[in-house]
């Protein structure tokens, strides 16, 4: 049976207490976790403190750039194995994993490390009272300590997102990834290993979040700065831990995300890029669509071209062929999504396809599969509205004016994306100026460049992270003043 193991110090760790790791295409058992507890938490933060105050913490610019790349490359060396243990870990498509999960795990170290090369600080050259001069200078110094508390739906590549510029600006981390997906995390224990990344720089404690490494770890006073991706709830308990000590934190939390079609809008390309935005990784991705407005005049036309799209998503395992929609991650997640199938029906909605399970075959009847789904004609007030599901599904509703779809969208506590489809400019940026999120795309979704920030306004984060926005977590910006 497959072992997945801490990573402290630079050494795999077992402990006495496991917990089984199941697929989620037929829900067998893939391997046994091994739950770190207070023990093994304090270890890796020791180990990590250490590794600041020694080789690490001497390494110039130069030579951490170079590992890192070193780190992306092994990656790229090893891609099948991170792919294969990604895709046993989430079920997700083959095509969706090996486009975009592992390739940007890797991509992830080289973009910091090219950012870290070239980060400038600010300098300022003043008068004194005596008539003389001063000139001050910023210094950017690592923020220390810092844990990465990571979700299930893209693990290599949100854990890498953080990881990449905590470690190209010189901090050392302790990961505690998703109890759902723990084998890319501890892979790359052995790329570090590999590559030569001193000892305690890189460390991996595994297991749950209450009462559980994840609380032992953000409640750990040795523990400079916290950064986490995840539920909105859980966010608000990591703050709670993270005031003791006044701790900062980076967050990217949950969306309920609109998609405006205006009726001059390119029809295919928006129905192309609502399929895609709705039903992505069976719908558990951060930025997906939950509600769809669209201009009176082209609505029942787009309900029915999304409907169309909807039914034939080829749902199945990761690497069948063709497989457009993968499962949800876990039984309690289905679980989750196919209660807010059953409460859109109780509350009357128009299904307009899906609602249910399919049929699988075999092994696969085991699996977490549900169908793509599609609602018309619920209140605003509806929970299915308001409400993350983090499925396969959206709820359409029509809107008549550009004021009346600004209202639409902002009704959410969430403000992490949106897209807005049309021809006209004017509309675009106009939109764009006033939903209140922190990514806007026009005509397209999901498309990034890695220099640009990004991160949720409202209840869906704190901060920015990406290009040299992610410096102001991981660095501790400091000035120097010298009179001259
Ligand atoms: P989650 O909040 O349940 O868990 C995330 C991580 O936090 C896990 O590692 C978990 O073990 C840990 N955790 C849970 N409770 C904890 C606690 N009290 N203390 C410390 N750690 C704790 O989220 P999830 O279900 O894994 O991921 C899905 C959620 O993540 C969705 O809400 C989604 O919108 C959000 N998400 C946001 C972004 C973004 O960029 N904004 C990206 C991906 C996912």
């Amino acid at each position: 049976m497959k072992q997945f193991l801490n990573f402290i110090n630079g050494e795999f760790v077992a402990t006495s207490k496991t917990f089984e790791n199941r697929a989620p295409v037929d829900n067998s058992v893939i391997g046994l976790v091994h739950e770190a507890g207070q023990a093994e938490v304090d270890a890796a933060v020791k180990a990590a403190r250490a590794a600041l105050a020694g080789d690490w913490g001497q390494l110039s610019v130069v030579k951490r750039v170079d590992m890192l790349n070193a780190v992306a490359d092994e990656i790229s060396r090893r891609f099948d194995e991170f792919l294969e243990a990604e895709l046993a870990d989430t079920g997700k498509p083959h095509s969706l994993a090996s486009h975009i999960d592992i390739p940007r795990g890797a991509a992830n170290f080289k973009i910091f490390a090219d950012i870290i090369k070239n980060a400038p600080t600010e300098s300022f050259q003043m008068t004194t009272p005596d008539g003389g001069t001063a000139i001050s200078y910023g210094v950017r110094v690592p923020l220390g300590v810092v844990a990465v508390v990571c979700p299930w739906n893209l693990p290599l590549l949100l854990m890498t997102w953080k990881v990449g510029p905590a470690l190209a600006c010189g901090n050392a981390v302790i990961v505690k990834p998703s109890e759902e997906t723990p084998a890319t995390a501890t892979l790359l224990g052995e790329v570090m290993n590999t590559v030569g990344i001193p000892k305690g720089v890189y460390n991996v404690v595994h297991g749950f979040g209450p009462n559980s490494a994840g609380e032992f770890l953000t409640r750990h006073p040795d523990v400079d700065g916290i950064t986490f991706t995840g539920e909105t709830r859980t966010g608000e308990a990591i703050m709670a831990a993270a005031a003791k000590g006044v701790r900062p934190v980076s967050f990217e939390l949950g969306g309920k995300n609109a998609a405006v079609v205006f009726a001059d809008a390119d029809f295919e390309k928006a129905v192309a890029g609502v399929t895609r935005s709705a039903f992505e990784n069976c719908g558990q991705v951060c930025l997906g669509t939950e509600r769809v407005y669209v201009q009176r005049p082209i609505f029942e036309k787009f309900v029915n071209a999304l409907k169309e799209k909807a039914e034939v998503l080829k749902i199945g395992p990761s690497n069948e062929p063709g497989v457009g929609l993968g499962p949800l991650i876990s039984s309690e997640h289905k679980a989750k999504v196919l209660s807010y199938y059953a409460k859109a029906k109780a509350e009357g909605a128009n299904v307009v396809t899906g609602g249910g399970t399919p049929t699988m075959s075999g092994k696969y009847a085991e699996g977490h599969f549900v169908q793509p789904t599609i609602w018309t004609g619920l209140p605003e007030s509806s929970p299915i509205i308001r409400e993350e599901i983090f499925g396969p599904c959206c709820h359409i509703a029509p809107f008549d004016t550009e004021e009346e779809a600004v209202r639409l969208a902002n009704d959410t506590p969430y403000g992490l994306a949106t897209s807005i489809w049309t021809s006209d400019l004017s509309t675009a940026t106009r939109m764009a100026n006033s939903v209140h999120v922190g990514l806007c795309w026009i005509n397209s979704w999901f498309l990034r460049d890695l220099r640009t920030p990004f991160g949720g306004s409202k209840a869906s984060g704190i901060g920015r992270e990406g290009g040299v926005h992610s410096l102001e977590f991981y660095t501790d910006l400091r000035n120097v003043m010298i009179k001259i």
